[in-house]
């Protein structure tokens, strides 16, 4: 999620354009829905189809032809999760599905495998995290999730699909606040703040709907 955040804030200015923070997130993280679908269906599919950035390119052809440059933050976001994150640390993604089952990663080149649990990753991780939260509070992105803004209601996506099934154990044997507290860290940060997030906009979203009108004379 740091790496699309910075990618999709890099890549939006000189477009002169501000992207909507919370949708380059979920973004980044919708790849791993796969965890959940894996968990539900008993399918072994987690970095495939999801991950492939031919079914990303096929994707994003929609938006590429109404949003044109605007999408290319977004698309990046996307991208960013198979193409860096996943790409280093833990490899096996299938990167050209349906062309190719070919398992692509830095393992794959020859290189030593990083698992999510290598110190390699913990620092990386915590690192990337830190400069982009140092980024979101200076450039005041952060305000975006105290808002009333219904779209906030995407980042549900992540919450359920991979922030809360990693803390409490899922897809791992035990869960991360107990095993890595801190990879936990940067987990609960977005856990805590996405929550919040959405429960403002579902409040905002309750309280335009009982609202009695303004005129009314009981
Ligand atoms: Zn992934």
């Amino acid at each position: 999620m740091s790496i699309a955040y910075l990618l999709g804030k890099g890549s939006s200015k000189p477009l002169r354009y501000k992207p909507n923070i919370p949708l380059l997130l979920v973004l980044s993280i919708i790849p791993d829905i796969d965890i959940i679908f894996d968990l539900l269906t008993g399918a072994q599919l987690h970095r495939g189809p999801s991950h492939s950035v031919v079914v990303a390119i096929v994707a994003f052809i929609p938006f590429f032809i109404v949003y044109r440059k605007k999408a290319i933050p977004y698309f990046l976001a996307l991208i960013s999760h198979s193409l860096i994150g996943d790409f280093f640390i833990g490899g096996q993604v299938q990167l050209l599905w349906p062309l190719s089952t070919t398992q692509f990663g830095l393992q794959e080149l020859g290189s030593y495998y990083i698992s999510i649990f290598n110190p390699i990753n913990i620092v990386l991780e915590l690192t990337l995290f830190t400069i982009a939260t140092v980024v979101l509070y200076k450039t005041n992105d952060w305000k975006v999730f105290f808002t009333n803004n219904k779209s906030n209601l995407i980042l549900i996506i992540p919450i359920f699909t991979v922030l809360l099934p990693t803390t409490i154990g899922y897809p791992f044997s035990k869960p991360l606040l107990t095993t890595e507290p801190f990879l936990a860290i940067a987990h609960l940060f977005y856990l805590v703040l996405f929550s919040i997030a959405v429960l403002k906009a579902l409040l905002s979203i309750y309280k335009h709907r009982f609202k009695p009108p303004i005129n009314s004379k009981g």
